[in-house]
């Protein structure tokens, strides 16, 4: 798997697919079941050199209770829960989005580089139940299918404003039945969801002015980096100011934040797929804004990744 991965990461200008289907979106629904809609219409208008959107295969019951609690997973996928079951077509929207990040981890697995996938609400959903707008965690089960195709140390970095105890909770879950390998560094700047340091989850609670700084210190901190297989980025734009954040993150500081995230993965020549996580519009700012926000994680892919200049 290492090997492969060496032949591959050095390959500069590669393609950076992006998973989005109309699946993914619930017309009218909440800004996390249908951003992302918002935005790929966005990425068709004004396209961004060194990116594609493809449609992804959805994920299958097998993905999810790799990971997930059957029962749950079941009543989900019979539309009987989950976050938006009063939605009917919330069923085949997650698997949908699921399927959007195991498609993306399984390209970057492939190629190297990088990948992303418009899909949002996963870093709260816990083992049996969904919770903060997430309904399965697919984060840890693209991690989870990583470790089956071969991975040996994924991490998964959530820059989300909420932190991700859903995930510390099931990569937990995981390691009781042995299976190692997954691990979580978590800056987030609201306290929702907070969870116990542990091993393999490490999450700081910062204010705006800490905000750029905490996060060049996290990834610093993570030891021997090379030996990552795989990054899954939890990119939410909700730390800022006005997608539901702390006054002080604007739209440059979550720019450098882009940029640093994705240096830091390139400079290891680490395969990374990243997804879209938080951010909420309000009165004074729309879901268009938002999906502008969000555009800013693909451009700065494209830019560090595909070798793209964009302004
Ligand atoms: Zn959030």
């Amino acid at each position: 798997m290492k090997q492969h991965h060496e032949n591959q990461h050095h390959v500069t200008g590669s393609q950076i697919l992006i998973y989005f289907s109309p699946d993914f979106v619930v017309d009218g629904g909440f800004d996390t079941i249908s951003k992302a809609g918002v935005l790929a219409d966005l990425l068709v208008a004004r396209p961004i050199a060194g990116t594609e959107i493809v449609s992804p295969a959805p994920a299958t019951r097998n993905d999810i209770v790799a990971v997930h609690d059957e029962f749950y997973v079941d009543q989900v996928l019979g539309g009987r829960g989950g976050q938006f079951s009063g939605d009917d077509e919330s069923a085949a929207s997650v698997l949908a989005t699921t399927g959007g990040v195991l498609r993306a981890v399984e390209t970057v697995l492939e190629t190297g580089g990088c990948a992303g996938s418009l899909s949002s609400g996963l870093h709260h959903a816990k083992y049996d139940h969904g919770s903060g707008y997430c309904t399965f965690n697919g984060l840890v089960i693209g991690a989870r299918k990583a470790l089956k195709l071969g991975a040996r140390r994924v991490l998964i970095l959530d820059l989300d404003a909420h932190c991700g105890g859903g995930t510390k909770e099931l990569i937990g879950l995981l390691r009781d039945r042995n299976i190692d390998g997954i691990e979580q560094v978590d800056v987030s700047v609201s306290s929702f969801d907070q969870y116990h340091n542990a091993p393999f989850a490490q999450l700081k609670i910062v204010g705006a002015s800490e905000y750029l700084s905490t996060i060049e210190q996290s990834l610093s901190d993570i030891a021997d980096p090379q030996s990552i297989d795989l990054v899954i980025y939890n990119a939410g734009m909700d730390p800022h100011e006005k997608a539901g954040g702390v006054t002080g993150i604007n739209t440059e500081v979550i720019r450098r934040r882009e940029a640093m995230v994705f240096e830091w993965s390139k400079s290891h020549n680490l395969p990374i797929v990243w997804v879209l996580a938080g951010g909420y519009s309000g009165d004074s700012f729309t879901k268009r804004d938002v999906a502008e926000l969000h555009r800013i994680t693909a451009e700065e892919a494209a830019r560090v990744y595909a070798g793209i200049a964009t302004s």
